[in-house]
């Protein structure tokens, strides 16, 4: 059996967004900046994708940029919000322990150049609470960043609820809905957010093009100059097969996304009931309040590199945590956020299924897990020294 579990790392292109993106390249193929009827052709095409997506996430057009994907859109949102608070003379930003590395490594950068961040903590249920945001809010904070749905391990954040919070004490707020964008309902205005990151790719479109929403009244920041295209806030020529390939990706995702959700939650919570029998072992993070495709489990004496190994060769495609640090050997920043130690974060396996999941897969992942485990477990001296009693066992 061949199963790929690895959506939040990626998605494969929808036959849609494939489509989309040929019939583009082989007929719209003028520069949408063109004045000749070629080239506006394109620039309808392109001002028509970008309608639909605003609609999607009720925004309007002219509040929607396009990018390269979720790490630029992070990128341009964060600086977008510290320079701007500069001029204000506001130099604080809250965020959260577990973002993506797209958020944590700007932050980093801008911490260098004189902001000064607040990371709140996500504890056990990898949930930041909304009196701790409330308090780490100051005078001189100039932008709250969230993200809506975490990569590894799934939880869900209060995204409405931080919104109206800082709709109130004035500050902006951003939120990276990478992982969330055709797979949640996302109502930017609802949810009083100022800024929002997305990426194709993480919901059967191309890698390699995502978009940025930025309120009406929000100054975007350019990270590329040159040209006055996407209003001059985004400079390069617009890549049009991947903009109507997200476009149709996201179209058909929303429009079966509640169909998609119930049947993957339901298979979710096979592999995640599953996979607790194994002793030892624990889900990570909120067991509600997740994607309905994300499963992630720490299980105590084994290497998380080894499980992924031993599955591929089951032909099981999963990940240990994302795929950005999987391959380095530090452990999750994710799983210590929500306080796994060391050891168990390096035992740690997320498997992200799709839409297209079955039960006849759950069964045969759960069992793959179940042998690998307790393979490894076999010659671990770890585990070894868990069993004798000459360590303590962590999780249950
Ligand atoms: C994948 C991902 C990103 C990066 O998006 P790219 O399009 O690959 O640059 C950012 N944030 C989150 C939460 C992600 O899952």
């Amino acid at each position: 059996m061949q199963i790929y579990a690895d959506n939040a790392a990626t998605t494969k292109m929808s036959n849609a967004a494939i489509e989309a993106m040929t019939d583009c390249m082989r007929n719209w193929y003028g520069n949408p900046s063109s004045l000749y009827t070629i080239g506006q052709k394109a620039k309808e095409k392109l001002e028509e994708a970008r309608r639909e997506i605003a609609d999607i996430i009720n925004a309007s057009p002219r509040e929607i940029i396009f990018t390269s994907g979720g790490s630029e859109a992070d990128n341009q949102a964060l600086l977008t919000a510290a320079i701007n608070g500069k001029r204000k003379g506001k130099t604080h930003i809250i965020s959260s322990a577990f973002e993506h590395h797209a958020v944590l490594h700007t932050l980093n950068k801008l911490e260098k150049n004189g902001f000064e961040v607040t990371l709140l903590p996500v504890h056990e249920n990898g949930i930041v609470r909304l009196d701790e945001l409330e308090k780490a809010i100051r005078e001189d904070t100039c932008l709250v960043t969230i993200m809506t749905a975490n990569n590894e391990i799934g939880t869900i954040q209060p995204i409405g609820e931080i919104g109206d919070i800082c709709r109130r004490r004035g500050v902006v707020f951003h939120t990276d809905a990478v992982q969330a964008v055709g797979h949640l309902p996302i109502d930017v205005k609802a949810e009083n957010i100022d800024m929002l990151s997305a990426s194709a790719h993480k919901f059967h479109g191309p890698k390699g093009v995502g978009f940025l929403y930025a309120r009406k009244g929000i100054i975007l920041q350019n990270l590329i100059e040159g040209g006055a295209q996407e209003r001059g806030k985004r400079a390069g020529t617009e890549n049009l097969p991947g903009i109507m390939a997200m476009v149709a990706a996201l179209k058909e995702a929303t429009s079966a996304m509640e169909k998609n959700n119930k049947h993957m939650a339901k298979i979710r919570d096979h592999i995640i009931r599953g996979l607790s029998e194994i002793p030892h072992s624990a889900l990570n993070g909120d067991a509600e309040r997740r994607l309905s495709g994300n499963i992630n489990f720490s299980f105590e004496g084994i290497e998380g590199e080894s499980i992924l190994m031993l599955l591929d060769q089951k032909g099981i495609s999963a990940s240990s945590g994302s795929a950005c640090t999987s391959g380095a050997l530090d452990p999750s920043h994710v799983l210590l956020s929500i306080g796994r130690i060391h050891d168990v974060a390096h035992g740690s396996l997320r498997l992200s299924i799709g839409e297209d999941a079955t039960k006849e897969e759950a069964d045969y992942i759960i069992e793959s897990v179940k042998e690998v485990v307790a393979h490894l477990r076999s010659f671990s001296p770890v585990w070894r020294d868990l069993t004798e009693g000459k360590k303590e066992f962590i999780l249950k």
